[in-house]
């Protein structure tokens, strides 16, 4: 069942697996299977199921070479009792006046009920499960595996907290100094576990990740690594086993809008999505693949809106100003999955693709005319500067009474922003973080009186709005810091080298 490889190659074959192991292809690109959408889930029968099913029925079809009874041992482990919610992701209406031009219902996809209150939970409680049912003789001869991690905020958290202690796997996380929020960068540095490492890097996000992407090309280091049993793997978005988990909300909050009658089944659904990477966005196009019936895929950005500029010109041009903001998990200018819209958009064409990626290393590419018009009619976008964050958070508690981050706020806006497709009955904003994950920006947006502290303005977060902040919020408070490390972006592989020596 060897049907991954590279977006930019079709030389190598791989079992899912495998693809999981090696998390990216060694030349730069990103594993990808041509069954995609070959076999598709049934919409008919979908108002019943509940998450742990949609689950081992859309990790089934996109993992063939999982047992059925591997794939549902993960599913438990993964989501039996981690998140703080049934319904695993639960689906909120927004009350009140609609936000909305067409007045469609629209929705909230609450994402963020796992153990560190991001989205990321979701993809990062399985990665380990489907990693520790993969085997050495699955790829090479490595029996211990090294995680190496760049973070814009919260994929470090999520991944430390899916790994740490993780039978035959180390962790290695990186996230840039100072341009993480401090609740952030408290759960990263108060991490327990025997098998993880926290390390500040001195630059931003995409250096860090560059630099990550140039530790796994790094051929020597991977030599010395592997005479000790240790291969590298990632936990960034670009690995499939990331990728797919993902797929699974976006059926599960078609099966509740059905359950609640806002829709019949084949009725289609619009998703407006807070991106950076471009990972949780590209799962709703698989899910399409898979027969989701989805109106259109809204990509909302930040003010580093280099999606926006490429949706809507052609044109990807990474040499441009960085933005550090009050959703730094959206602020990254390389959009690493892009790449795998851009393999299937363009009909598997991986020579396309490995130019356009060459092209990229040099600054920028653009996308023939034909392909642009084909990605336009499967993706929308909008973007929201600082003060429209602010202004967004402000108004969908005024409007409906329901506070939102500001990543989740980028997407409330651009829902504003765009209008509807015709063919849509409801539309759905993917909520990425719980506001607490960032209580300065959300209290002072509100125009609340913010104490220097990010704890205290919880408190008044909590106090003003009557909501309730997730105690593994709150009490990161008391815990101890247990990683101080900060290294200059290259001394990064250093780092990861004296961590897998610990393994
Ligand atoms: C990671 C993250 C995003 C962006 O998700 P991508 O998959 O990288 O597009 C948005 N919001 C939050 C809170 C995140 O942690």
């Amino acid at each position: 069942m060897a049907t991954y490889h590279s977006t930019r190659s079709r030389i190598e074959a791989l079992s899912a697996k495998q693809a999981i192991r090696r998390g990216i292809a060694p030349d730069g690109g990103l594993y990808v299977s041509d069954e995609l959408g070959e076999r598709r889930i049934d919409l008919a029968g979908l108002a019943s199921k509940g998450y742990l099913e949609l689950a081992r029925e859309v990790l089934g079809l996109l993992l063939p070479d999982y047992s059925a009874d591997a794939i549902a041992a993960c599913v438990d482990e993964a989501y039996g009792d981690t998140f703080a919610s049934p319904e695993v992701t639960p689906l909120v209406k927004l009350a009140g006046e609609s936000t909305d031009a067409q007045a469609l219902p629209s929705y909230v996809l609450e994402l963020w009920h796992g153990p560190t209150s991001a989205f990321k939970d979701v993809a990062l409680q399985m990665l380990p499960r489907l990693m520790a049912r993969t085997n050495a003789a699955d790829e090479g001869a490595a029996d211990k595996i090294m995680i190496v991690t760049a973070t814009s905020g919260d994929t470090g958290k999520a991944a430390l907290a899916g790994f740490a202690d993780a039978p035959g796997c180390g962790i290695t996380v990186f996230y840039p100094e100072g341009k993480v929020s401090r609740v952030q960068e408290l759960q990263m540095s108060t991490q327990e576990g025997a098998n993880v490492s926290v390390c500040a890097v001195r630059g931003n996000f995409d250096d860090a990740q560059s630099a990550v992407k140039g530790i796994f090309a790094d051929r020597e280091l991977a030599a010395r690594l592997a005479a000790s049993g240790v291969q590298l793997s990632s936990a960034n978005s670009i690995n499939v086993g990331r990728l797919v988990p993902q797929v699974v909300y976006y059926f599960a909050a078609y099966a509740q809008l059905l359950r609640e009658g806002a829709v019949e089944a084949g009725d289609a659904v619009e998703f407006c999505v807070p991106t950076g990477n471009f990972g949780d966005i590209l799962a709703g196009y698989y899910a399409k693949r898979l027969g989701l019936p989805v109106a259109k895929l809204i990509v909302a950005s930040d003010k580093n809106n280099v999606l926006f500029d490429f949706l809507t010109t052609g044109a990807y041009d990474r040499e441009r100003p960085f933005y550090t903001t009050t959703s730094p998990s959206m602020d990254i200018l390389i959009s690493s999955n892009l790449e795998r819209m851009l393999y299937y958009l363009a009909d598997g064409d991986c020579e396309l693709v490995a130019r356009l990626m060459d092209e990229l290393a040099g600054g920028r590419y653009t996308v023939p005319a034909d392909l642009l018009a084909r990605i336009q009619e499967v993706f929308g976008c909008g973007w929201a500067d600082e003060d429209e964050v602010a202004a967004a958070i402000k108004d969908c508690w005024e409007r409906h009474g329901y506070l939102i981050d500001p990543h989740t706020a980028c997407g409330y806006h651009a829902l504003q922003q765009v209008a509807a497709a015709p063919d849509a009955r409801a539309r759905v904003v993917l909520s990425t973080a719980s506001p607490y994950k960032f209580p300065r920006a959300v209290a002072s947006s509100l125009g609340l009186f913010c104490p220097p502290d990010d704890f205290a303005c919880m408190q008044v977060l909590e106090k003003a709005t009557g909501t309730c902040a997730p105690t593994q919020l709150s009490e990161l408070r008391e815990k101890p810091v247990l990683h101080d490390a900060v290294v200059d972006i290259d001394g990064m592989g250093a780092f990861v080298e004296a961590a897998s020596a610990k393994l």
